[in-house]
Formats: structure tokens, C-alpha cells, sequence
């Protein structure tokens, strides 16, 4: 199979070939007909994910067709469409029989703990536990574009934020997990304010149904100005950028007894935000993380797809291929562009 290979940190990947993969008893082997390209995917070319072993092949958004099933794999068979989360389950730990895969203990993800989908082939463990059934209506690129990014968001606003309608959420930054979160809580019936330095990203928050926003390169107290929009602060409040601006004032904007979700990673400088604990004491806040979906849950999300009430393929920018990949993938430290950037020519 063709795949993108990487030998050392932070040197440039190659387009090369490799073996095809075979399926694990429990697992299956996709063949890939789309892949996103993420900021993740550069945390770890660069050398920021402990779980990546050298020689990698990359990629975790990814949607495609079975082409091999394991032998012990019984809910699945050649030729069906699915998609994965990024976070696979193992089945047998105490978070996985609780329902929570997204923090199993013996985490399966493709593309970090294993070799991803930059690649004709991909190889899923525990397919039965794993793996996501696509509607026929819903086409590749845009099943890829959920993979990271988006059902993260719905995590974050539906089961971390539990918005209800009528509700305020602020979302401060407004890349892909920020875009997401707000078409997600404006079909929740939830009032949104967007906050972002750039006029282009708050443009689109506005077309995606934000009621305010606000530009934080020009206003001094980014929080104050989210409480006095909301009259006294957002219920639930997200970082989904991952910055320590963002994430303390993400929290400063809340209304007491609101939700903080911290969606956006905290890397490197940013690692140990500054949180105001005495605020989140007296004013009884909440500090939540957002890690990916369960597989379990997609079915909610693709019920609101097929409803017709999200519109993730608005979010799907380029479509380039394999080789064009090195490039994209090298190029996500820098401020990604409107869009999810997605493989779709193997
Ligand atoms: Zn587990
Ligand atoms: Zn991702």
C-alpha cells in the first residue's frame, strides 16, 4: 500500500510503500477513502506525543470501507462504510465497561499508539467495540471531518456542557473545534457569543448562528465583555483553542455555577494555565475536560446530521491528495486555515 512515513521527529515524511496490513482477530482493516489533517498530527510529527514509536504513519480522521475482518469480529463484514472515533476502546477496563471508551485505561489510536490512515490501509483493534456504521448519505470527506474536531465539540456542548436551549455558551476560539462547537449549540437551542482575534473567524460564527462576538485583539477585558453580552456571565464556556489567554478567560466569563470546558490541548508555554481557583470556589464553578466520543455516542450526532440540523460538511475545506498531505501536515503549527483539511485521492 502507499503510505506517508516518517523515520525520525520532525523530519520530513515520505511517500512510500509498505506492506498492506492484516486484519487483528478482534479488529478489522479499513481501506481508507478519507482523511483529516489535524494539529495532532503535527503535535506528533514534531515529537510531543509519548505514544508514537519511530518508524509512523500518521492520521486518525479517518472514514473508509472494510476490506478485511478478523475472525473473532461479529458485527461487521466486508464492504461496509464506517468511521472510528480517535480514541479507541479496549473492552475490558473499568472505563470501558462503564461506557466511557474516550478515557479507556489501554487506549487504541490509530495514527499515534498505532500506525494511522495517512495510507491506502488502516488497521482497527476491537471492531465491534470501535467501530461507527456511516449512513449511506453521508459521503467520506465529510465522515473524516467528524473524526477529531467535531465530535469532540459534541461532547463538549452536549454531554460535558449539557447546554439546554435558551441557554449562553461563549466559545473562545474559533478554529474548527470553536466553528463546530457553535453549529452544535445553536441546533441545541442555545444562545452563542464567539470570541477570536480574527474578523474572517468570527465572520463565520456569526453565518454558523452566534448571536454576539467579540475580537479580543481589540477589547481590553475579553470576560467582562462576555458577561455584560450574556447578562452576568455564559452558563458553560469553552477554550477551544488551548491557550492560556483563552482558558483563564473562558472561566472569568462564566456566570456563578457555570461550566468551563477545556477542549483546546494545553501544550508546551501553556501547559499550567493561572486558573482563578478563589473564583471557582465562590462562585461554585465547574472545571470539566473534553477527550474525544465514545463510539456509542456517534449515534446522536448522526441523527442531527441526517435531521438535517448539523451541517459538518460546511466545515470541510480542502480536499487534496496523499502526497499533497507531507505538505498540509507540516504546515498545521501555523494558524489553521477555515476548514477542515481533508485527504481524498490515494
Ligand atoms: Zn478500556
Ligand atoms: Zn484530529
Amino acid at each position: 500500500m502507499k503510505a506517508i512515513l516518517y523515520e525520525a521527529f520532525s523530519a520530513p515524511p515520505k511517500l512510500v510503500s509498505l506492506p498492506d496490513p492484516t486484519p487483528e482477530p478482534h479488529g478489522v482493516v479499513v481501506e481508507v477513502r478519507a482523511t483529516g489533517v489535524c494539529r495532532s498530527d503535527w503535535h506528533g510529527w514534531v515529537g510531543h506525543d509519548t505514544d508514537i514509536e519511530l518508524p509512523h504513519v500518521p492520521g486518525h480522521e479517518l472514514a473508509g470501507v472494510i476490506a478485511a475482518v478478523g475472525r473473532d469480529v461479529t458485527r461487521w463484514r466486508v464492504g461496509d462504510r464506517v468511521t472510528v472515533p480517535f480514541v479507541g476502546g479496549c473492552g475490558h477496563c473499568p472505563e470501558c465497561h462503564a461506557g466511557h471508551q474516550q478515557v479507556c485505561d489501554n487506549q487504541f489510536q490509530p495514527g499515534f499508539t498505532h500506525w494511522g490512515s495517512f495510507a491506502q490501509f488502516v488497521s482497527i483493534h476491537r471492531a465491534d467495540l470501535n467501530l461507527v456504521a456511516l449512513p449511506e448519505t453521508l459521503d467520506f470527506a465529510t465522515a473524516a471531518s467528524l473524526g477529531c474536531r467535531f465530535v469532540t465539540s459534541f461532547r463538549a456542548v452536549v454531554d460535558q456542557g449539557r447546554v439546554s436551549a435558551g441557554q449562553w455558551l461563549a466559545v473562545h476560539g474559533c478554529g474548527g473545534v470553536g466553528l463546530s462547537a457553535i453549529m452544535i449549540a445553536v441546533a441545541s437551542g442555545a444562545r452563542v457569543v464567539a470570541v477570536d482575534i480574527s474578523e474572517a473567524a468570527l465572520g463565520l460564527a456569526r453565518e454558523l448562528g452566534a448571536e454576539a462576538v467579540i475580537n479580543a485583539g481589540e477589547v481590553e477585558d475579553v470576560a467582562g465583555a462576555v458577561r455584560e453580552i450574556t447578562g452576568g456571565g455564559a452558563h458553560v464556556s469553552l477554550d477551544a483553542l488551548g491557550a492560556v489567554s483563552t482558558c483563564v478567560n473562558s472561566i472569568n466569563s462564566l456566570r456563578k455555577r457555570g461550566r468551563h470546558i477545556q477542549v483546546g490541548l494545553m501544550a508546551g508555554d501553556h501547559s499550567f494555565p493561572p486558573v482563578p481557583m478563589g473564583r471557582v470556589i465562590s462562585h461554585e464553578l465547574e472545571i470539566y475536560g473534553s477527550h474525544g466520543m465514545q463510539a456509542h455516542r456517534y449515534g446522536a450526532m448522526l441523527e442531527m446530521i441526517l435531521a438535517g440540523r448539523l451541517s459538518p460538511e460546511k466545515l470541510v475545506g480542502r480536499q487534496i491528495s496523499l502526497e499533497q498531505s507531507i505538505e498540509a501536515l507540516m504546515g498545521m503549527d501555523r494558524f489553521e486555515g477555515v476548514g477542515v483539511t481533508v485527504v481524498t485521492e490515494f
